[in-house]
């Protein structure tokens, strides 16, 4: 048996590809799949290799695979996704003065026991005031207003920007009756293990 390496990739649409490369098989997964129940994890497994292996598809696994991605859900993810990134550059986590990269490993080690998976950081494009910071689970990607990313903004109020969202990852909304919460009591108490937390809020009111 070769072996083998599997990965979640960003593909644009829901992609899945194999190849045999000196006896390693690479698979690459879309990452719009991350997540997805066991049992289409498995037809995906069965088709990759059937296909590579020049092998019969099992109707049961070609009928679980292709339900699953043609579901409302998959398609009008799969749709935003190729809207968003069509539209939007992933620019880099590096700033002229904070790098985003360093910041979420910082806080993952001090405050997540190093156990969050970082998603994409990036700085937004354009210096919009209006949105602080988000994140995107369409392409698992933290996005921090341009305008933190100067001189005058103290590295704490960048941290507690990218530690709230950190926390959104952390704590998936959840519908509680017909309402979304988003800052859930849980995620209230955790924000406030931030040791900065009033010096980075009066910095962004005053903003
Ligand atoms: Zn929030």
């Amino acid at each position: 048996m070769p072996e083998f390496r599997v990965e979640f990739y960003a593909f644009a649409n829901i992609n899945n590809t194999i190849r045999l490369r000196e006896e390693v098989l690479h698979v690459r997964i879309s990452d719009l799949l991350e997540g997805s129940p066991e049992n289409v994890m498995e037809a995906l497994a069965h088709i990759l290799l059937a296909k590579i292996y020049r092998k019969p598809i099992q109707p049961l696994h070609a009928t679980r695979y292709r339900r699953y991605v043609s579901s409302h859900a998959m398609t009008a993810k799969a749709h935003l996704l190729r809207q968003v990134r069509g539209r939007k550059r992933i620019d880099s986590a590096r700033g002229q003065v904070y790098d985003l990269d360093e910041i979420f490993e910082q806080l993952n080690r001090q405050f997540f026991y190093g156990l969050l998976a970082r998603p994409q950081m990036t700085w937004s494009r354009s210096h919009a005031r209006n949105s602080l910071a988000h994140y995107d689970p369409a392409h698992n990607a933290i996005v921090v207003s341009r305008v933190f990313d100067h001189a005058r903004v103290p590295r704490c109020a960048v941290e507690y920007i990218v530690y709230h969202e950190m926390l959104h990852l952390k704590h998936p909304v959840k519908l509680r009756g017909s309402r979304r919460c988003v800052h859930g009591p849980e995620f209230q108490a955790e924000e406030k293990l931030f040791p900065q937390l009033e010096e980075a809020k009066l910095f962004l009111k005053r903003l």
